[in-house]
């Protein structure tokens, strides 16, 4: 059974980058006739807001991108992320280290313990040194350190849980198959499946698609304030979309019919 996702964080409206990111993954389920769930990344709730979250659905709606199911909110699924923490204790301890001194790659200076007199707040995995192999739909296998970073945050010093832990909880939880996402999380999936490994999880395949670039070549987001994607011209967008995912056009027309031309032509098998 096919049960693919979108997951946007509701940090901003939806753009062009995370389009593509949202038509690549819809096509790529309703090409064999899966699921498509819609999760919204709300960890960071000091970053996310409800209006963008509902903006992001309207715009979706908009598109005839049309969801399975409930969306779900990972600000209101603590519980779960709890669990697998209680899962994880042999392997995360607490650091006292602020994000400063803690630096890009951590070294895990507070494994044995965290400075005395300080308090220890950010909880993190001790991540081994082997790499972890995986194939990629689009890239092929792949080699992925789990050490990048060294030993990684599972839980932050203000109590929100990391992308990498609630991404992974979800997933599982949500019996999804097949993770279609940007290929800046790539360099994350190495570090997602040896969480996937310890708690007992299936592995899922992955389909890392290109990024959307603006023109001096930086990642369309809504830090740099890529343009919110406006449903009342949803075909430009998707024939937009399509082309940029190398994708055969389709009849422009309504947004529904575009999308069931384009799912029964989906190719992910890209020339590059
Ligand atoms: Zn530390």
């Amino acid at each position: 059974v096919y049960r693919g996702r979108f997951a946007p964080s509701p940090t901003g409206h939806l753009h062009f980058g995370s389009l593509v990111a949202a038509l690549g993954s819809y096509l790529d389920a309703r090409s064999v006739g899966g699921e498509w769930l819609v999760r919204m990344e709300d960890v960071d709730l000091s970053r996310c807001r409800d209006e963008y979250a509902s903006s992001i659905l309207r715009t979706l709606e908009g598109l005839g991108l049309h969801w399975d199911g409930a969306v779900e909110k990972q600000s209101e699924r603590s519980s779960l992320y709890n669990a697998a923490l209680e899962s994880l204790r042999p392997w995360t301890y607490l650091c006292s280290c602020t994000r400063r001194e803690a630096g890009e790659v951590y070294d895990g200076r507070c494994r044995a313990g965290a400075a005395l007199g300080r308090q220890a707040k950010t909880l993190r995995i001790e991540a081994p040194k082997e790499h972890r192999e995986f194939e990629d739909r689009r890239l092929g296998v792949q080699r992925g350190s789990v050490a990048a970073a060294g030993d990684f945050v599972l839980r932050n010093s203000e109590g929100h849980y990391s992308y990498q832990l609630a991404v992974v909880v979800d997933d599982a939880e949500q019996r999804i198959s097949d993770v279609v996402r940007g290929e800046d999380l790539l360099e994350a999936t190495a570090r997602q499946i040896y969480l996937q490994e310890l708690l007992g999880y299936p592995r899922v395949r992955y389909l890392h698609l290109p990024l959307a670039r603006d023109a001096a070549g930086q990642k369309l987001s809504k830090q740099n304030r890529a343009d919110p994607i406006d449903a009342r011209h949803g075909g430009c967008w998707i024939a937009e979309a399509l082309r940029f995912l190398g994708q055969r056009p389709v009849t422009f027309d309504e947004p529904a019919r575009m999308l069931a031309q384009a799912s029964a032509q989906w190719n992910w098998q890209w020339n590059s």
